[in-house]
């Protein structure tokens, strides 16, 4: 089932130019499953240029046309979805339930692109005077790139080519090395799908390279990346002399803040479920929870059970319900995490260390008594480390919510009107789910605000942020 992964450029799988490739690993087991190749410059030159071409014919494309391939692919990418989910727990190492669930948003992430087209036209305006008439004339932007992390390995990209290819524009593709095979899939459905050759184009390589060379290339009018804050900003830095469009989908470090008035059996059972999904590597997993004191005891004990209980093993075995990280730097992040937070005072309640002594296991892990300037609480976890801090004073606890560089996602849990709406208001967040831990969803808008990002993905924003609204006047 699992294959080599190539380039895909022009409509055609190919290695390398240079002959160069990388390894891919299974995380639950340290072993090989393949290759992935690597750009060659003329790889990517031959990409752009297959972009290009694509895009000219794309963009001519009727709006019919595209949603059909979109929804086709939706249908191809459905039959083919426990093949792909089981491709994406071997490279990733998340429970193949898990996977299989980011499948069925994939699906759902092709159709919604596809019935969208239908809602993007253009709007006329009659200015007084009558001398002129005037319409806004909505246009694909051009060649966008995507670049995508290794977490969600299937829905990342999605969320990039759904709205690109809605849209009119073509994409090249650099998903993560380290969860290819997925990625390739996807575009081989949508190769399946009828899609013209060169409207997507995937490539693999040095990540700083690739992004490099293909955010300089004229054609390239877009990018959109999601993966960490410093490589956010670094492609911000490569787009700026184009002034290419960003979409940045960056990390967050979300508030989960149980109020005194919650429903804390509620609290409890969504704020575990949530953070210990894909083993804790969620840019919106809650990360740093504040609990007043009167549920303190109760959601410490909560969260401690909810830990030891997780079934750790492969990903592969249906009782798993929690899996390696996806690779050994995330495990060298956790041991520094939790070293830190151990030699500033913090009580490791459970886990806190490798699992086996095999792949990239890290037991689920509860602290307590974390001071503020904690890593732990500073830094983006990105793991299966929870803190639980507790307070008295709701107006104590809105500014240490707030207080870091990120504003990604944040959750509480409350019980009367006023106090939802209050936090609603206060906190800064892209997205704020109150009594919830609302996913994101393919027809709704979600972006970070501060150092969590730039943009919206899903929604109609998605689509709109790879089109240009052209104001044509025209005199009577
Ligand atoms: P990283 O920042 O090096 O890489 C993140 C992703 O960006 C990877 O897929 C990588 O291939 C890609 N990347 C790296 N440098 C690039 C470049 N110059 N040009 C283009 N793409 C580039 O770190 P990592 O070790 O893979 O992950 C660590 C951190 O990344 C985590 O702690 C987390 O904060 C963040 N992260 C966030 C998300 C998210 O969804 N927001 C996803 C994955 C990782």
């Amino acid at each position: 089932m699992y294959k080599d992964t190539r380039l895909f450029i022009d409509g055609t799988w190919r290695a390398g130019g240079e002959g160069k490739s990388e390894e891919v690993y299974n995380p639950a087991n340290g072993g090989v499953l393949g290759t992935v190749a690597h750009a060659s410059q003329k790889d990517l030159a031959d990409a752009v240029a297959a972009a290009g071409a694509g895009f000219q014919v794309w963009r001519k494309t009727p709006g019919e046309q595209r949603a059909a391939v979109l929804r086709k692919t939706a249908r191809l990418i459905a039959d083919r979805s426990d093949t792909i989910a089981a491709i994406m727990t071997l490279e990733q190492g998340k429970p193949l339930a898990e996977a299989k669930g980011e499948m069925e948003r994939v699906v759902e992430t092709f159709d919604f692109n596809a019935d969208a087209v239908a809602h993007i036209g253009g709007q006329n305006y009659d200015p007084p005077g009558g001398a002129f008439r005037q319409s806004v004339q909505p246009e694909p932007l051009g060649v966008a790139v995507g670049l995508t992390a290794w977490n969600f390995p299937a829905i990342l990209p999605t969320r990039k080519l759904g709205p690109a290819l809605a849209a009119g524009c073509s994409m090249i593709l650099k998903a993560s090395e380290e969860t290819p095979c997925t990625a390739a899939e996807l575009v081989q459905a949508l190769h399946d799908a009828g899609l013209p050759r060169g409207v997507v184009n995937l490539v693999f390589g040095v990540p700083a390279e690739v992004s490099s060379y293909l955010l300089a290339a004229e054609p390239v009018r877009k990018v959109s990346f999601t993966g960490s804050v410093p490589v956010g900003k670094l492609l911000a830095g490569l787009a700026a002399p184009g002034l290419k469009r960003c979409t940045l989908e960056l990390g967050g470090h979300a508030p989960a803040i149980v109020c005194e008035d919650a429903d804390i059996t509620a609290a409890c059972a969504a704020l575990t479920g949530f953070k210990f999904r894909n083993a804790g590597q969620v840019c919106i997993a809650p990360s740093r929870f504040y609990v007043h004191d009167r549920h303190y005891d109760t959601f410490v004990n909560a969260f401690v059970a909810a830990a030891n209980s997780q079934k750790i093993g492969d990903g592969m075995d249906p009782n798993t319900t929690f899996g390696p990280m996806a690779n050994a730097r995330r495990i060298e992040a956790m041991e520094q995490i939790t070293e830190d937070a151990r030699a500033r005072g913090a009580k490791v309640l459970t886990g806190g260390k490798r699992h086996g002594n095999q792949g990239h296991f890290w037991e689920p892990t509860v602290l307590t008594d974390v001071p503020d300037d904690a890593m732990v609480m500073t830094e983006e976890p990105f793991g299966p480390i929870a803190p639980i801090s507790r307070f008295s004073e709701l107006d104590e606890v809105i500014p240490k919510a707030n207080s870091l560089p990120f504003g990604l996602a944040a959750y509480a849990f409350a019980g009367s009107s006023q106090t939802v709406d209050y936090l609603a208001d206060q906190l800064e967040a892209g997205g704020v789910a109150i009594n919830a831990v609302t996913p994101m969803r393919p027809d709704t808008p979600f972006g970070g605000m501060k150092d969590s990002g730039i943009g919206y993905e899903g929604g109609m924003e998605a689509i709109d942020s790879y089109m240009h609204k052209k104001l044509v006047s025209t005199g009577i």
